[in-house]
């Protein structure tokens, strides 16, 4: 018998649960019997001591042993039902109080002894307790013993005893049958339970330190296996042969590197060596470049695209937004059409006439590089030799989308580029399938950038600091949240400030306004005219918010900023401090709520992105940073790689001498680990979420 029939089967398969009670069940989300065995208790009573009422304080959690005395119900205004029960604990005795339970008062026979949990209230002489949870001493039955009890998240018609019983049922009569499925030597080195007691001891347990052994046990468990598949898909790359070589210098290359006015940092060196050793391998490459804003990616990105149309082959940069695709494209043109590069552009905007042409360029090799949005992986789009795709912005696109790019090509090299970093562990487990490079400083000269909290009663003096930025040459952004996702007053709402600014404290100032609204070309000549200087001030919407390279702009002032995470404002003010001036930024929030301003001082406090990255996950709690849309969902539900991490780096370590000596996990003895993992889709919710 596999494991899998077993935590398969159907819940009705246990004594006494038929189709009302399963249907239940059903509504907590529980099916089956694996369901059930993993519906992890909320929380635990420590009912290991009694004491009498009066001993515990007004307001406290009590737990009461005593015997019923007398029974008195009463009714109250708007049809309010009261039953009272007294009892005697041998001290100076309580009365247990229930609300709109009429059915309750029948359950306690005067000198039955009953245990009782619940919250004491004391008034005047009276130790009431609202009762919480209740068991008669006199239950043979091991659930109704003192102990450490279970609290589980319950639903209207299911009742903390019935989840209780169905529990210790379905461990006793089946659970027992389950085999082990992690490797013994596993369970002997780090002293976890098996499978078995691990389970009893999650909803169980006779001590605190049982129940601490075996939430060691799920979360290694499911830490491990998480890694398993990270480790095979790593593996199974890994020997993808690529049918495209390289020799191991390119003249292009360092033209390039002569021809740039500034030299690289060593970091960006030393990140440039390893992608170059990556690619000059004979398997495909698969990185994932980290950076903080303004760190100088692109820069990296260039040289191996210079690589790829060095020995005659195409590559691919993929952009998340036309603006920015367009100020890739007039960059790389820049730099890389005097060394004969021949560059194309690729996004919806494209002239349907011009179209024909693109693809046809494309097609024959006539172009080198490629630059595009999401128009790139449309079906029509076809390469000659697409030898290396790159992304930049990768948290914009999903991992279809790489996919689909990456096809376009015969297993081309993969360079993913984010700005949001990520601390390690989580990329640990989030890209476990990739390569991670770091740049880990940003180019000297470059100043932090002045972050100051205004209230918005104090926003002149903000536009005050943007006037003067103005009168010697600078430039500044003023951005704007989107106001409840309406279009209509997100115009409004630029074309408003641009209007008072004019006629105001920025008079004589050039001033535009760019928003979600406009028309691409439209967009483009702006952004444009902001890069030549001939706009001072751009009122934008966050259009502007990755990427954006207009290392002249050192103000900027944003409004509501309260709306915006952290991380996304971190990627704004990184569009100013892009140069060797001094740079402010203006964080304007009326907002009082404490988790909101703790945002917003954390900008304040630092500029170090992977400090920010990190408070961000404190303050949401790794949950939330999972279930952003940055990251899809959360695949654990004991383990947190945030804080386990220990358990994170050994199940990687074992994950990995696993995988190395058994790819498939064939051998006998790893059935059913295979079986497991299988049977919880774990690689199909990893595709989905790396
Ligand atoms: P990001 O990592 O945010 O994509 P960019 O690649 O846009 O950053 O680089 C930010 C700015 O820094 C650009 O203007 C770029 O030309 C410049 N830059 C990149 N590398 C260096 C360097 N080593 N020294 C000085 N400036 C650099
Ligand atoms: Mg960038």
């Amino acid at each position: 018998m596999s494991n899998n029939d077993i935590w398969c089967a159907g819940l009705q398969s246990i004594d006494n649960i038929g189709p009302k009670r399963a249907e239940l069940f059903r509504r907590v989300g529980i099916d089956s019997l694996e369901e059930l065995l993993h519906y992890f208790p909320r929380e635990f009573e420590d009912r290991t001591e009694t004491k009498a009422a009066e001993y515990y304080n007004d307001g406290e959690q009590v737990f009461v042993i005593g015997k019923v005395l007398s029974i008195e119900e009463k009714r109250l205004r708007l049809g309010l039902k009261i039953t009272r029960v007294y009892f005697d604990d041998g001290f100076s005795g309580f009365v247990g109080v229930w609300y709109n339970q009429p059915y309750i008062a029948r359950n306690f026979p005067i000198g039955k002894e009953v245990l009782i949990t619940g919250r004491l209230k004391k008034i005047y002489k009276e130790n009431q307790i609202q009762v919480k949870d209740y068991h008669f001493a006199d239950e043979g039955n091991l659930l109704s013993k003192v102990g450490i009890m279970p609290i589980y998240s319950l639903t209207e018609g299911l009742s903390q005893q019935l989840v209780r019983k169905t529990i210790k049922d379905a461990l006793n009569k089946e659970a027992i049958k389950i085999a082990e499925y992690l490797p013994e030597e596993i369970l002997k080195r780090y002293l976890l339970p098996e499978i078995r007691v691990a389970l009893n001891n999650m909803h169980f347990p006779s001590s605190l330190k049982e129940l601490k052994m075996a939430r060691r046990r799920f979360v290694f468990e499911e830490l491990f296996l998480h890694q398993i598949i990270i480790e095979q898909i790593k593996a199974k790359s890994r020997v993808l042969p690529k049918n495209h070589t390289y020799s191991e210098i390119g003249i292009l290359e360092s033209t390039l590197l002569d021809s740039l006015p500034f030299r690289l940092t060593s970091s960006q060196e030393a990140v440039w060596d390893q992608i170059h050793s990556y690619m000059v391998s004979s398997s495909a490459m698969n990185v994932l470049l980290q950076g903080d804003v303004g760190s100088g990616k692109t820069v990296i990105s260039i040289l191996a695209m210079l690589k790829a149309v060095g020995q005659s082959y195409q590559a691919a940069l993929m952009i998340p937004t036309e603006i920015l695709a367009v100020q890739h494209y007039y960059s790389l043109k820049k730099y890389l059409e005097p060394l004969g590069v021949r560059i194309t552009l690729l996004t919806g905007g494209i002239k349907k006439n011009e179209k024909p042409l693109l693809l046809n360029e494309i097609k024959e090799g006539k172009a080198d590089i490629i630059v595009g949005t999401h128009a790139l992986i449309q079906k029509e789009v076809e390469f000659k030799k697409l030898a290396l795709v790159v992304i930049d912005e990768q948290h914009r696109f999903g991992v279809k989308h790489r996919a689909m790019l990456r096809e376009k090509g015969d297993n081309p090299d993969l360079l993913i580029m984010s700005a949001t970093p990520i601390p390690g562990t989580l990329a640990m487990t989030l890209y476990g399938d990739l390569d991670i490079c770091t740049i880990t400083e940003l180019p000297p000269g470059r100043k932090s950038v002045d972050t100051e909290l205004l209230d918005p009663s104090q926003i002149d003096l903000a536009y005050q600091v943007l006037r003067k930025e103005i009168a010697a040459g600078g430039q500044g952004y003023i951005v704007c949240p989107l106001v409840e996702d309406s279009e209509k007053t997100e115009l409004q709402s630029v074309v408003k400030i641009k209007m008072n600014l004019e006629s105001g404290i920025l008079k004589d100032c050039r001033i535009s306004i760019l928003h979600g609204r406009m028309k691409n070309s439209e967009k483009d000549e702006i952004m444009l005219s902001f890069r030549q200087g001939l706009i001072d001030v751009l009122i934008s919407t966050t259009v502007i918010e990755v990427g954006l390279d207009v290392p002249n702009a050192s103000v900027m002032i944003i409004t509501d900023a309260h709306r915006f995470g952290i991380a996304q404002l971190h990627q704004l003010r990184g569009r100013v401090g892009r140069s060797d001036k001094n740079s402010r930024c203006y964080l304007v929030s009326e907002e009082k709520e404490s988790l909101a301003l703790s945002r917003l001082q954390a900008l304040c406090s630092t500029d170090d992105g992977f400090i920010l990255a990190e408070k961000d996950l404190e303050l949401r709690g790794p949950g939330d940073f999972f279930s952003s849309r940055q990251w899809g969902s959360h695949p654990f539900k004991v383990a947190n790689p945030l804080k386990d991490v220990n358990a994170l780096v050994y199940a990687t370590k074992d994950a990995k001498n696993l995988i190395e000596k058994d790819l498939e996990l064939g051998n006998p003895e790893h059935r059913f680990l295979a079986e497991e993992i299988n049977r919880l889709k774990l690689t199909a919710l990893l595709e989905e979420n790396l």
